[in-house]
């Protein structure tokens, strides 16, 4: 077990690639601290996470506002008093070609997708710290790295995650806190459902393996990150897409 006792709060983890990440991170023994908006979807998750031997524990959590993410890690704090790892990866998309978007799309995808980041870190960051010892692993996109049609808010809020991962591994590394990041390519959850079937072909077409990706792949890599074997690596960016080029 890679994980064994240690505290993950996972963002966004009552879907998608959150989710698998919460099911991976218990079945190596962590404690999954799964955060998201939805009682009840938090409530299913923590559930499916129990049935099969796991630990969990949920919280109803928007990252936008930094008041849930407080009142989440104090919680956190009384039960546990640590914090091992954090995996930020609540995420939305709004899109619209830049002549198109407005500015609630443009907001609404930067306040969870780059603030919600900033929020949850600088909530566990002195924790970690004091502890000496954490991991941080945020989901960005290719999107952040190449750009994408339609995703202007998505693409600078990626790219923004990037750069605040690379800038936290600088601040964070010399007290043992280690910040990196997962670059997925497309992943087949719930967040590629408003993306017509013939964009998803160009997608596949673009990947080297010619399909999308499983949630459960981005989650491996992330307990990798996460785990006391990636003991060295900090301030990456690690791209799970298939291999891809556009
Ligand atoms: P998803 O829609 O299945 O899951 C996202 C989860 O985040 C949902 O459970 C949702 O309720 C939650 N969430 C949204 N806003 C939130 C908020 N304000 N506070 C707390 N939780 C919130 O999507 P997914 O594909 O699993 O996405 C997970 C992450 O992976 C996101 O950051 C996304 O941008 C990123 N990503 C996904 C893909 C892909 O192709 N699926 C590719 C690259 C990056």
């Amino acid at each position: 077990m890679r994980l064994k006792d240690k505290i993950a709060i996972i963002t966004g983890a009552a879907n998608g690639i959150g989710l698998a990440a919460a099911h991976k991170f218990a079945w190596e023994g962590a404690v999954a601290v799964i955060c998201d908006l939805d009682p009840a979807q938090v409530s299913a998750a923590v559930a499916a996470v129990e049935a099969e031997g796991g630990q969990a524990e949920g919280h109803v959590v928007n990252v936008a506002d930094r008041g849930t993410v407080d009142m989440m890690v104090a919680a956190v704090m009384a039960r546990f008093g640590r914090v091992d790892i954090l995996a930020n990866n609540a995420g939305i998309t709004r899109d619209a070609r830049l002549v198109k978007m407005t500015e609630a799309q443009f907001d609404a995808v930067i306040d969870v997708n780059l603030k919600g980041v900033f929020h949850c870190t600088q909530a566990v960051a002195d924790i970690m710290s004091a502890q000496g010892a954490g991991s941080i692993v945020n989901t960005a996109s290719i999107s952040g790295t190449h750009g994408n049609f339609g995703q202007t808010n998505y693409a600078a809020a990626k790219a923004g995650v990037i750069g605040m991962t690379k800038t936290w591994a600088r601040e964070l590394g010399p007290r043992n806190v280690r910040v990196n990041a997962v670059v997925p390519g497309s992943v087949q959850t719930a967040i590629l459902d408003t993306v017509p079937e013939h964009v998803l072909d160009g997608i596949r077409n673009a990947c080297w393996m010619r399909r999308l990706g499983r949630p459960e792949e981005v989650a491996n890599v992330m307990a990798f990150l996460a785990s006391d074997e990636a003991s060295y690596v900090n301030g990456t960016a690690l791209e799970v897409s298939g291999g891809i080029s556009f």
